[in-house]
């Protein structure tokens, strides 16, 4: 482990109390459960949790056995959705050590998503030590096979039994984590994007760039109305003028022109601030692409689609990388991008981030972390 790879575990890491799970799955099942990963179904051992109070700031740092929560049904989070969560994953590399791809910045996320919903800022070392803490037991969870990882799910939420409209007193942090197989089984396929009708995710001066739940919810009818429409995302439109990009329900939207000019929404408020986003352009750049982050129009992009002016169009997050979309469709319009098929641009990008997600390629931006 170098110095300027370590993950600059926290002083308050080694506060992280650990208490054992006395039953956990035993390592033949939980290799069987490896072998055959569904996302967000399989959790792990332990979680670890501190808990924050008014007057008393964040305490009780510990490590303890995965399970349901007790919790208050005046819990103000059940009624107010006072709650923020981030998602990152845990890499395991061919040698065998494990590695986050920029943890800091969803520490530094989850925090701006915390001032936003009027949570407590939590220390960025808190975070990380909950992060290598909770890898230092349960550390065999991380899959070892290509394209697999361990989600990692940190949130925060109002668990004071208070039925006041008010910010809470009593706070709750904790981490879960799940692992995970290739987004893709069976190779990157393009995905149909439905441009939601009537809907938008979030508006001026709302929680649009908070990471909260209320934001996921506000977009499963819309979600749903996409699936309804044979496919499987949902493009959000600003709620001012109901014309421009905005993103998906959990990924980010980028657009390739002909000419090689990359064009992505401008962040305005509206948007989540993707990682991923970040990576991306800074990856573009370096490749002499260039990179311009502005409004755009649906209309200008289907426009370009059917000129043959827009190439590609990919959308990007965590979850899935950086995935390619093949179709937009709409009530008034119903397009194929590339053929429906992955593009040249995209796929680069997507190698790109994974092997240095993974360590397949020198990681030049110093990103990765290594916690195990
Ligand atoms: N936009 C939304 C609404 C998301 O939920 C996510 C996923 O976290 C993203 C964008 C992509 O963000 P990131 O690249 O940090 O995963």
């Amino acid at each position: 482990m170098t110095d300027t790879t370590a993950l600059a575990v926290a002083s308050t890491a080694g506060d992280f109390r650990v208490v054992r799970n006395p039953s956990p799955m035993p390592a033949a099942d939980r290799e069987a459960a490896l072998a055959d990963l569904k996302f967000g179904t399989q959790f792990t051992d332990h979680m670890a949790r501190i808990t924050w109070t008014r007057d008393g700031g964040w305490d009780n740092r510990r490590v303890e056995p995965y399970g349901p929560l007790q919790l208050d049904p005046a819990a103000a989070v059940l009624h107010y959705a006072q709650e923020i969560f981030e998602g990152l994953k845990a890499y395991r590399w061919a040698d065998g050590s494990v590695w986050l791809f920029r943890p800091e910045a969803n520490a530094q996320r989850l925090n701006r998503s915390a001032r936003r919903m009027a949570l407590p800022e939590l220390p960025v070392e808190d975070f990380l030590g909950s992060v290598t803490s909770l890898l230092a037991v349960d550390n065999a969870w991380v899959p070892g096979v290509e394209e697999s990882s361990l989600y990692l799910r940190p949130f925060m939420f109002a668990s004071e039994a208070f039925l006041g409209v008010r910010p809470a007193n009593v706070i709750d942090y904790l981490l879960i984590a799940s692992p995970v197989g290739p987004y893709f089984a069976g190779g990157v396929k393009p995905v149909s994007i439905w441009v939601a009708q009537g809907f938008h995710r979030a508006g001026p001066g709302g929680t649009g760039d908070a990471k909260c739940g209320g934001n996921y919810a506000a977009s499963l009818l819309p979600q749903q109305q996409a699936y309804d429409h044979g496919c499987q995302q949902v493009l959000f439109l600003d709620a001012r003028d109901d014309r421009y990009l905005e993103e998906l329900g959990g990924m980010n939207v980028f657009v390739v022109r002909r000419d090689g000019t990359v064009e992505t929404p401008r962040l305005t408020g509206t948007i989540l601030e993707g990682i991923t986003r970040a990576s991306v352009i800074q990856q573009l750049e370096d490749q002499n692409f260039k990179v311009i982050e502005k409004d755009i129009t649906a209309d200008e992009v289907v426009a370009g689609i059917e000129s043959g002016d827009v190439a590609e169009v990919f959308a990007c997050g965590t979850a899935a990388v950086v995935t390619p979309v093949g179709r937009l469709a709409s009530p008034d319009f119903d397009v194929t991008i590339n053929g429906g098929e992955a593009g040249e641009v995209t796929m680069r990008i997507r190698k790109a981030l994974t092997d240095i997600q993974y360590g397949r390629a020198e990681d030049t931006y110093g990103w990765m972390r290594r916690v195990v």
